[in-house]
């Protein structure tokens, strides 16, 4: 392994630069060239290549984002696009690359491996945390704390006018950060898509719980099978009237912020075991923390979305919630 590039792709989420860091450090220490891409697999295709070295990575680890920048590639998902991307792999001399993103990124890696030899290791960049073989994404903590923060501030004006807010956050397929967050924040109820919501249930538990509370917060995963929280919240508007009812959508604001000490940490550990990994001649494997031990799963397993939600979480939230 005598030169490596390392890439950002698909969303980008807190922790990326940290982890970028590490992956550029550990391969100095090593005496391997490193060499940045920006814009994900578009600068692949479009020969955004650029050395980097120990200082390139100076001042990064506590910012949000990734100084790479990121970008979803149309062009990637095209034979001719990859042909283009493994030219620019082979003019540069490319002996191994470490790619920080989600679910789609490593899919392309694996679509890509078809026609390149090049090993490539993952590093799971992403809020969702929707990967198998980690506990947790890089990302994915300082989101629901971003979450959490942007709760306790809505709660304050819904308590003082007694209002009922419906909440939407970020999850298309996964709950996951709806039910940690809503956990978090003590939400009266927790809307996701790996769980039936059946507006029914939903309204018979606001009307026990009309005496006990005055505030009330119901969070919303986007992915939820019963619509985005504007669609659940016209549905109860009309049938509790007498609730004082508003939507939030928290949005981007998901994507951003500094990283916690947690990302932090673990986009460091994860982005130093990729170089190691490539060095003892992985590929195609997404490193991942589990129990606080890193391991490796393929990419084919990775991006399955087989992550079951832990069954004891949805029956406290069912105990502690209205
Ligand atoms: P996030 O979880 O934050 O959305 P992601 O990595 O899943 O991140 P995507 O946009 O889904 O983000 O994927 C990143 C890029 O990977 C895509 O824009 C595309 O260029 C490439 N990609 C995804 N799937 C394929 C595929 N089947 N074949 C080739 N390239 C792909």
């Amino acid at each position: 392994m005598k030169k490596i590039a390392v890439f950002t792709s698909g969303g980008d989420s807190p922790g990326m630069n940290a982890c970028l860091r590490a992956v550029v450090r550990t391969a100095v220490y090593h005496n391997i060239e490193v060499v940045g891409i920006m814009h994900g697999y578009d600068g692949m295709i479009n020969n955004e290549f650029f050395p980097m070295g120990t200082k390139s990575v100076a001042n990064i680890v506590h910012r949000g984002g990734t100084i790479l920048k990121t970008a979803r590639s149309k062009e990637f998902m095209t034979e001719e696009g990859r042909k283009k991307a493994l030219e620019n792999l082979l003019k540069h001399k490319i002996d191994g690359v470490v790619v920080i993103g989600g679910d789609g990124s490593f899919k392309g890696a694996l679509e890509f491996s078809k026609m390149c030899n090049i090993p490539f290791v993952g590093c799971p960049g992403t809020i969702d945390n929707d990967l198998v073989g980690t506990d947790f994404t890089i990302g994915y903590d300082t989101a629901i704390n971003t979450v959490v923060d942007a709760v306790d501030k809505i709660r304050d004006t819904a308590e003082s006018h007694d209002r009922l807010f419906f909440v939407e956050v970020m999850g298309r397929d996964a709950g996951l950060i709806a039910l940690r967050a809503g956990i978090g924040v003590g939400a009266e109820s927790i809307l996701i898509p790996e769980t039936k919501t059946d507006v029914d249930v939903l309204i018979k538990r606001l009307e026990n719980g009309r005496k006990s509370k005055s505030s009330k917060i119901i969070i919303v995963a986007e992915g939820d099978e019963a619509g985005g929280a504007f669609t659940i919240a016209e549905q109860v508007k009309k049938r509790l009237p007498d609730f004082d009812t508003r939507v939030t959508i928290l949005g981007h604001i998901q994507r951003g912020g500094n990283p916690s000490a947690m990302d932090r940490v673990n986009s460091s550990r994860m982005g130093f075991a990729a170089v190691e990994a490539l060095m003892q001649g992985k590929k195609n494997v997404m490193v991942g923390i589990i129990d606080k031990n890193i391991l490796f799963t393929p990419f084919e397993k990775a991006i399955k979305h087989i992550q079951e939600l832990n069954p004891d979480l949805i029956r406290m939230v069912n105990i502690l919630s209205l």
